[in-house]
């Protein structure tokens, strides 16, 4: 893995130690010396991590630390501080300035790996994500003003533990701002998370029933729990089990005795985090969604149509099964604009879309493939079946009149209808489409309110 890092401190002599020891693991390094600089260079070189120090003259690292967590542009990077400071109030001030993790000095260099490999790794995962929320929002699919952060979110959070005065300890500190549950033996842990829908884990390593590594190493192969950040409690000095917890992909770890304070700052920076990170996933679903869907009627539109006809063709013909593509148009709808308004065109069009929804199966994909025109792609469905399904349609349009929101209120209308059906493997989604539109030329020029099967 290589990663960019910003490291900042007043001495020389410091930069250059950390900038030796992670250039030798291939890191690539930049660094500032004083917080002013920093805060440039940050913008600047977009690291991926940021190891910074606390005392420094001029801005501290607390103020740099905030600073970098308050900038919209700058917020998602980690921020380890660097600190001769080890007091347990010391940390929470950092944590609470955004900070997410420490290192005492002097550094030692197993500790330092392991923790910068960590952060980097949990940054790169949202980093995916931010770059199709940004894609989504230039695309005018998003909205660039919704980032609503609650800075104090409560949460649902599972304490795995078999120590019952442990447990207690720690629901009495998260109490009442989270809910807490609490489980004490692998089998039940593993249910629970499956089953539930938990904001944070907490792991207790010091377990005397079991294994909490190897129970951590199963969370994250639960799908369920892909999303839910883990917490792990290590007894102070058992670095090894902490570096092995951390390239298992836990997100953050407590060291025991562990500091009231502390806990709270930490499990309140991992809500945080999930909460950014679900809002993410959100978003980027929805950008997807709204890039293959019609805005008018919530039907998909022609570009996802069209891309997926061929997928739907080649499936149906190695299957050996058929294939109906029925394309739909309103006849004479440009009258209904121009007797009773484009804003009563639409809400034809969307009602036309909801009738057309209810005529079909959930196989069949219906698009709106231009202005009043719609087509449905039905698999498995023979060029008969699909004739009986469009006559029926066109019927009870004929029959049903379209209720409009204005006088007259409601409106006799007709459709004509094109089909055409898939002829095997050398038929292509163009030529498909071409035939549908010649049967439906030919229901208009014939009279139009008329289903036309394509003859080929
Ligand atoms: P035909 O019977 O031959 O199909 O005639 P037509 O009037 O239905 O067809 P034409 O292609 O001449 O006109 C289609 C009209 O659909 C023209 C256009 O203004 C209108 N239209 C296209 N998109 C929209 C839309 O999103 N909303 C509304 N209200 N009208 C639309
Ligand atoms: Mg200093
Ligand atoms: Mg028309």
């Amino acid at each position: 893995m290589t990663a960019r890092v910003l490291v900042v401190d007043d001495i020389l002599s410091n930069v250059k130690l950390l900038e030796a020891k992670l250039t030798a693991e291939y890191f690539e390094v930049v660094s500032a010396f004083n917080g002013i600089d920093a805060l440039a260079r940050i913008e600047e070189h977009t690291p991926d991590i940021v190891l910074l120090d606390v005392m420094m003259p001029g801005m501290d690292g607390f103020e740099v630390c905030k600073r970098i967590k308050q900038n919209p542009k700058t917020a998602h990077v980690p921020v380890v501080m660097v600190t001769a400071l080890d007091q347990p109030s010391d940390r929470v001030a950092g944590l609470d300035a955004g900070a997410d993790d420490f290192l005492t000095k002097p550094v030692d260099d197993a500790a330092l790996f392991a923790r910068v490999r960590s952060l980097v790794r949990l940054k790169m995962m949202t980093d995916e994500l931010r770059m199709r929320e940004t894609t989504g929002q230039s695309m005018g699919l998003l909205d660039p003003t919704d980032q609503l952060q609650d800075a104090n979110p409560s949460g649902r959070v599972l304490i795995i533990e078999d120590r019952p005065e442990s447990v207690a300890w720690f629901s009495g500190a998260l109490q009442p701002t989270h809910e807490i549950s609490s489980v004490d033996t692998f089998e039940e842990a593993l249910v629970r998370v499956k089953g539930g829908d938990f904001d944070l884990i907490i792991v207790s390593l010091g377990m005397r029933g079991f294994d909490g590594l190897r129970l951590c190493s199963q969370l994250r192969s639960i799908p369920e729990a892909r999303n839910v950040p883990i917490l792990v409690v290590v007894s102070d000095g058992d670095r090894r089990k902490l570096t092995q917890a951390l390239e298992m992909g836990v997100n953050d770890y407590l060291t025991r005795p562990v500091d009231r304070n502390e806990l709270v700052a930490r499990v309140r920076t991992q809500l945080r985090k999930k909460r950014y990170a679900d809002r993410l996933r959100r978003n980027v679903q929805l950008s997807l969604e709204m890039a293959i869907t019609d805005q008018l009627t919530g039907l998909h539109n022609r570009r996802y149509m069209t891309s997926h006809l061929d997928n739907l063709m080649a499936q149906a013909a190695r299957a050996g099964k058929p294939l109906a593509f029925v394309i739909m148009d309103i006849d004479y709808f440009k009258s209904v604009n121009d007797t009773h308004g484009h804003d009563i065109g639409d809400e034809v069009l969307r009602e036309f879309a909801k009738r057309i929804g209810a005529n079909i199966r959930g196989i069949d994909l219906a698009c709106r493939y231009g202005g009043e025109e719609f087509v449905v792609v039905m698999p498995e469905t023979d060029a008969g079946f699909a004739y009986a399904v469009a006559e029926r349609l066109r019927k009870s349009i004929e029959t049903t009149p379209f209720p409009i929101s204005r006088a007259p209120a409601k409106l006799n209308l007709t459709i004509s209808i094109g089909i055409a059906s898939s002829e095997g493997l050398s038929d292509t989604a163009d030529a498909l489409l071409h035939r549908a539109d010649q049967a439906l030329y030919s229901a208009k020029r014939t009279g139009r309110n008329k289903v036309v099967a394509d003859a080929a």
